[in-house]
Order: structure tokens, then C-alpha cells, then sequence
């Protein structure tokens, strides 16, 4: 089958593996002039590894990541709220995101991939699908796979009424050097009424961090905030904090508002189906919106392989709309629990924590390998 799919990100240099690996014939369609993942480091959970079950992706992962034991939350002055274990034997593992995409893309046939190739609009029936593209010639398809990121130019086709929908924080990431943790295996979160502060570790002494701050949609205040304006509003949080924000480089701070979607009702119309975050792009408080999107390109392999053309595409819709409508769900409401600023639900969310057995941070993820993989 000739198959596009429109961009190179985590989600459609995973389709394209393993789509080409079954000998589909891929092309690849990616608007930049270089694949690059914007960003600092990324945590891909064991579900997505197992379902990659010994496929060379899930050895390449794990042998570039650093595996995490628990994740933990604490509160501004290092007081323990909850901790999540994570189940022995498995491999939740961290990453620069470069390196993750660099993993993938070495799966992929190179001259199947088209930078410099923005799509700008899809025809799609019935018997084919055909490509628009800012500066080449028009192309048809048997099947588009639109892995566009959550501004999706391919989703219009599928639901024109669908919205990004602002979740009233924005985040700061960095990537920083030469740090030195207490625990390797432990990614921590710190909570506090100026914001939350993640700390993950990766390999090789290096480590990503996160803030997130309650903010206006695009708000002109924080697009000049740089390493002095965290460093001072974070003074007074514990000292990892204070150590990570001086290793990072001034220059190598990313800022994104954080939105996500009202879940569509499908993600496949005619010849054309969405993945990634083009299909259900979610709140990054439950760290698996690039992992559901490999989940996505897994399941939709699998059920290419094992069903006809109509039957498949119905089955993937089956299969993953309403699973990726409860991570959107799941992630957003702790998103809401983990920004309050109100001093007073800070309080309680903080005893409610203390109380909780850690059992229920643990159980939060189990839903997460309840999916079907065709
Ligand atoms: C702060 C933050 C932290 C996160 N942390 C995690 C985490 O720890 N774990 C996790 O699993 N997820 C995490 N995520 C989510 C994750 O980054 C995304 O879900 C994931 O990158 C989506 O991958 P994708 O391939 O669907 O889309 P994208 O990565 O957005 O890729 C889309 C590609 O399509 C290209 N493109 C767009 N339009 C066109 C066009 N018209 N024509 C051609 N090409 C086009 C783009 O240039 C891009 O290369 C986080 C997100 C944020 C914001």
C-alpha cells in the first residue's frame, strides 16, 4: 500500500518503521528542513515498551534511558506528599528527546523521509487520498496518516470543529549537565504555591527539568522571564532546585502554554486517520502523550497486519479513541489538582496526600496497560 504520513515527529517516525518494516511502501512528509524534537528530555512508560514486545526499538530504547524506580512528589520545603513506585520488572525510562528521535529515525528507510514538504490541505474519498503541499507537485495516497502535532492541518479533514483548549499553566524546560543526584532512579516533583518544579534524571549525570506556572494564555510576562526570574521566584524552594537552575545554560530555556483537546469522537475518516497529538493531544501531567502516540502507530501496524483495509481502520479507531480520551481526562484533572494556588486547597490537597497510601499514586497508570494492542 502507498502510504503518507505528515510529520516527522515521535508519533510518525514510529508509524514509518513499522509500517515500512511490513513493506508498505512510506513516504514521509515533514514541513521543517531538519527533524528535531523541540524540547528537553522525555520519559516513555512500560506501556509502550511492552507493547513494542522485543521489537530492536524497545532494546534501542532502554539501552539509551535511564530506568525510574518511583516518582515522587514533595512539597516547597522537601516534605514527602506521595509516592508512586513503579512495578519491578519494568522499564519506565527517561531520555533526551533528541536521543529518542534519533533511535527511531535510524528505523526508518532516510530517503523516505521529505523535509522541507509542509501539507497545506488533503482531498480525501473513498478510493484515494490526495496531498497539497506549499512548494511541490500534488500526490495521491491509499492511505494519509496524519501525525501533524496538535495544530493539525490533517484533522480539519476528519473534524473541522475541533479545538485546542488552553489549560491555564505554561512550562519551562531545560536540559542541564554534570549534576549530581542523590537518586538516579527517582524523578521528583515539587509543589508549591509558585508552581511545580520537576526534576528527572537521565543518563551520564545529566538531568531535565520542568516548571510549570499558572499564567494568561501567551502571557507577555513570562515570554521574557529567563534564568534569573526562575532563579529568584524559586529561591526559597529546596536546594536540587536551586542547583539545577544554576547548571542551566541561559540560553537553552524552552517556554510552551499547555493545552490540550476535547477528545474527538474518531480518528479515521474515509482514507485518512489522525495519530499522536494531531489525534488527541493531551496535558503532559501524566508523561504519555509522546508514548501514546507510539502506542497509536503500534496498534495501527498491528491491526494493518492482521485485518482488511476497512476492518483495520475501524478496529484502530475502536481501539484507541476512547483509550487516549481517558489519558486526556486522567492528566488534565491532575494537572488542575497539582496548580492550585490557593493557599488554603494547597493545605488540604497537601494532608490528602500525606494521608493517601502510596498505593493510589501506584494504581493511577494501571489503566495504561488495559489497551488492546489489534
Ligand atoms: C512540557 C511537555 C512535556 C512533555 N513530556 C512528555 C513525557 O515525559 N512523555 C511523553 O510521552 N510525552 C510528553 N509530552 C508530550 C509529547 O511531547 C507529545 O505528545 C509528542 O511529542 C507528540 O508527538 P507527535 O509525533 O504526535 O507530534 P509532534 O512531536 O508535534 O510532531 C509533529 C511533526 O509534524 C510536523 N508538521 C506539523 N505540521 C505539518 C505540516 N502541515 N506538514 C508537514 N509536517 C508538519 C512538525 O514539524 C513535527 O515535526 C510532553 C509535552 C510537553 C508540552
Amino acid at each position: 500500500m502507498k502510504i503518507a504520513i505528515v510529520g516527522a515527529g515521535i508519533g510518525g517516525l514510529t508509524a514509518a518503521a513499522l509500517l515500512q518494516e511490513q513493506g508498505h511502501q512510506v513516504k514521509i512528509f515533514e514541513k521543517n528542513d531538519a527533524i528535531r524534537e523541540v524540547g528537553a528530555g522525555i520519559g516513555i512508560g512500560d506501556n509502550v515498551i511492552q507493547k513494542l514486545h522485543n521489537h530492536d526499538l524497545a532494546k534501542g530504547i532502554k539501552n539509551a534511558g535511564q530506568n525510574l524506580t518511583s516518582m515522587q512528589t514533595l512539597d516547597e520545603h522537601n516534605k514527602p506528599l506521595m509516592t508512586a513506585h513503579l512495578k519491578r520488572d519494568t522499564l519506565n525510562v527517561t531520555l533526551s528527546r533528541q536521543t529518542l528521535i534519533s533511535i527511531i529515525q535510524s528505523y526508518v528507510q532516510q530517503d523516505s523521509i521529505y523535509l522541507k514538504h509542509g501539507v497545506t490541505k488533503i482531498d480525501n474519498s473513498n478510493s484515494k487520498v490526495i496531498l497539497h503541499f506549499m512548494e511541490q507537485e500534488s500526490e495521491a495516497f491509499d492511505l494519509c496518516i496524519g501525525a501533524d502535532g496538535i495544530h493539525s492541518i490533517v484533522r480539519e479533514a476528519i473534524d473541522s470543529q475541533s479545538k485546542v483548549q488552553y489549560q491555564g499553566y505554561t512550562c519551562f524546560r531545560g536540559l542541564v549537565d554534570d549534576i549530581h543526584l542523590d537518586e538516579t532512579d527517582v524523578a521528583k516533583e515539587f509543589w508549591g504555591k509558585q508552581g511545580r518544579v520537576g526534576i528527572v534524571p537521565l543518563i551520564d549525570n545529566q538531568a531535565y527539568w520542568f516548571i510549570i506556572i499558572n499564567a494568561k494564555e501567551k502571557d507577555v510576562k513570562y515570554q521574557s522571564f529567563g534564568k534569573p526570574h526562575l532563579q529568584a521566584r524559586f529561591n526559597h524552594y529546596p536546594n536540587i532546585v536551586r542547583q539545577i537552575l544554576d547548571k542551566q545554560s541561559e540560553t537553552g530555556i524552552i517556554l510552551n502554554d499547555i493545552y490540550d483537546m476535547k477528545p474527538l469522537k474518531s480518528f479515521v475518516k474515509e482514507r485518512t486517520i489522525l495519530l499522536g497529538d494531531a489525534a488527541h493531544a493531551t496535558t503532559p501531567n501524566m508523561g504519555q502523550g509522546a508514548g501514546q502516540a507510539m502506542e497509536d502507530a503500534i496498534v495501527l501496524a498491528n491491526c494493518l497486519k492482521s485485518y482488511d483495509f476497512n476492518e483495520a481502520l475501524e478496529r484502530y479507531d475502536k481501539l484507541r479513541v476512547n483509550h487516549t480520551a481517558k489519558v486526556i481526562k486522567k492528566s488534565r484533572k491532575i494537572g488542575k489538582i497539582a496548580q492550585y494556588h490557593n493557599s488554603l486547597m494547597i493545605k488540604c490537597r497537601n494532608t490528602m496526600m500525606k494521608i493517601l497510601p502510596n498505593k493510589i499514586a501506584s494504581n493511577q497508570t494501571k489503566f495504561l496497560y488495559k489497551s488492546k494492542e489489534k
